[in-house]
């Protein structure tokens, strides 16, 4: 996801970035490890910004399906809000890159993944054509 910004005469291209709160992860690894060996599947809610993605929340969708192959919800059962930002799925194996169903299932600006074993290392965001975004952990109340 990129973005121009005027200069002058010149155009700028910006690459997008994700910032999440710590306890936002913390949250998605307590929730991953319960789901574990399924997938589990959280809704992110946030802001948006022009080159800021940020993430501070987490809500449990309803009627959310959980496999060991895949995690979903349909999306026209969410109520409008616009604080939802994107989503975030565990993959159980070992890793953490987007599949084929993930990106037909694109929900929102970001979609998050974290893989086995559930940690900082194993998290990563990435946006509707399956790139990855930089993703900064926020220890501060953001
Ligand atoms: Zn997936």
């Amino acid at each position: 996801m990129f973005f121009k910004k005027k200069h002058g005469d010149n155009y700028t291209t910006f690459r997008k970035e994700v910032r999440i709160a710590r306890e936002t992860v913390d949250g998605i690894i307590t929730y991953s490890k319960a789901c574990h060996p399924n997938e589990g599947i959280l809704i992110l809610t946030g802001k948006s910004k022009r080159n800021l993605i940020i993430i501070d929340g987490l809500v449990v969708p309803p009627f959310s399906v959980r496999g060991p192959y895949y995690s979903g919800f349909p999306s026209y059962d969410l109520p409008f809000d616009l604080s939802y930002i994107g989503t975030v799925h565990s993959h159980p194996g070992g890793s953490n890159r987007p599949s084929i169903e993930d990106l037909n299932n694109y929900y929102g600006l970001v979609s998050v993944i974290i893989c086995y074993p559930y940690d900082d290392r194993t998290i990563c965001a990435f946006d509707r054509n399956g790139d990855q975004f930089p993703l900064t952990i926020i220890d501060a109340h953001i």
